[in-house]
């Protein structure tokens, strides 16, 4: 069998939960769309589900996908529905359906429904992505309560710049919301991972942590309740060959990478169709049978070199780590030019294998 895998701890999960909970002092929704940024959304859920007071998906395949599995929870809707014939399965299944724009809110007030919804209405406080304008929330609020089919409404909004923990654009955002929301009595949903991690004074009633609980750092530099998760996910497996070489010699596609001075070489089993990226480049690190080293040369689909000259002990079958506890995904996407979001979401056809139960 072909030695790649995806361990994933649920133990560390539900760690990482319990410190979103603890950091916000609020409820908090867990964001487990885009299957669990590739942590598999189910196994996910079931492991939080003692601990969540909710969770949140994008859109109602992977909502229906969560029911399906017995998840009774609370399941919103981040982006609410695409077509109107959506209503009726959301009130159905009891999910709870972000309002993002005013077009969606006119399909709620002329479709009937059977059980009252349970809307967020989401305001645009600078992102200008989705939400309605500070100029249109009130109204749109009163236009939900007259419709007579919305049981519940909670106020939020999304923070695009809270990863960057110096600007003033967070604070700016906040103050927006404040303003938007006076008069209205309904609960207030704000902070995503990095504000729940770097802006403690941002409150709200529920916070919505996603990439934290995979145990990823949203953030470019050390912070200090960032230290404090754990990785969930560990990106393994072994080598497949070893292989002297003298100095000079190219490896891998496009021969870029040649060996400045006699080298042992490995061949790892894992490459891009796994998700590992392919603009990893030359001295990203890995770990070789617990030594920490580096990749060499193109990542190629199914396979990548890594330099094994520093790591005598290491033969064919060694254990390797691209990423999990000692090298941090997070590390991996800066050196490929990404972010650790989408490395996790890429992972694709390795097993995942889950421990912590
Ligand atoms: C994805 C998402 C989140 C979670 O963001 P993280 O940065 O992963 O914590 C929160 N809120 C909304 C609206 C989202 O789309």
């Amino acid at each position: 069998m072909r030695p790649a895998r995806a361990l994933i701890d649920l133990q560390a999960l539900r760690h990482n939960y319990r410190l979103a909970r603890e950091l916000s002092g609020a409820k908090a929704l867990a964001v487990i769309k885009a299957d669990a940024y590739g942590h598999g959304a189910v196994r996910c859920a079931l492991a939080l589900e003692a601990d969540a007071d909710g969770f949140a998906v994008a859109c109602i395949e992977e909502a229906l996908e969560l029911r399906a599995a017995g998840i009774k929870a609370p399941v919103l809707l981040l982006e609410g529905f695409f077509e109107a014939s959506e209503l009726a399965l959301i009130a159905e299944h009891d999910l709870w359906c972000v309002v993002h724009s005013l077009w969606q809110l006119q399909a709620i007030e002329q479709t009937p429904v059977h059980t009252p919804l349970k809307v967020w209405l989401k305001l645009d406080t600078g992102m200008h992505r989705a939400g309605l304008s500070p100029a249109e929330y009130a109204d749109g609020y009163q236009r939900l309560l007259a419709s007579g089919k919305v049981a519940r409404i909670v106020l939020m909004s999304h923070f695009a710049r809270a990863d960057e923990l110096g600007v003033a654009t967070t604070g700016q955002q906040l103050a927006v919301f404040q303003a938007a929301r006076q008069g209205l009595a309904a609960e207030c949903s704000l902070s995503n991972s990095p504000a729940v991690l770097g802006w403690p004074h941002v409150k709200s009633d529920w916070a919505r942590p996603g990439i934290m609980l995979y145990g990823a750092t949203p953030f470019e530099v050390p912070q200090a309740e960032a230290a404090r998760l754990q990785p969930v996910m560990t990106l393994q497996s072994r080598l497949i060959s070893v292989r002297e070489l003298g100095v000079g010699e190219p490896v891998g596609y496009g021969g870029h990478y040649t060996t400045p001075h006699a080298s042992r070489v490995g061949v790892v089993a894992m490459g891009y169709a796994d998700g590992y990226p392919r603009q990893a480049p030359t001295g990203t690190p890995v770990i070789v049978n617990g030594q920490r080293t580096q990749i060499i040369g193109r990542v190629s689909m199914d396979m990548l070199c890594v330099d094994l000259t520093q790591v005598p002990d290491a033969v064919v079958g060694s254990p390797v780590e691209l990423w999990g506890k000692h090298v941090l995904a997070s590390d991996v996407a800066i050196q490929a030019g990404t972010i650790p979001y989408q490395i996790f979401c890429n992972l694709k056809r390795v097993p995942r294998e889950y421990v912590g139960e």
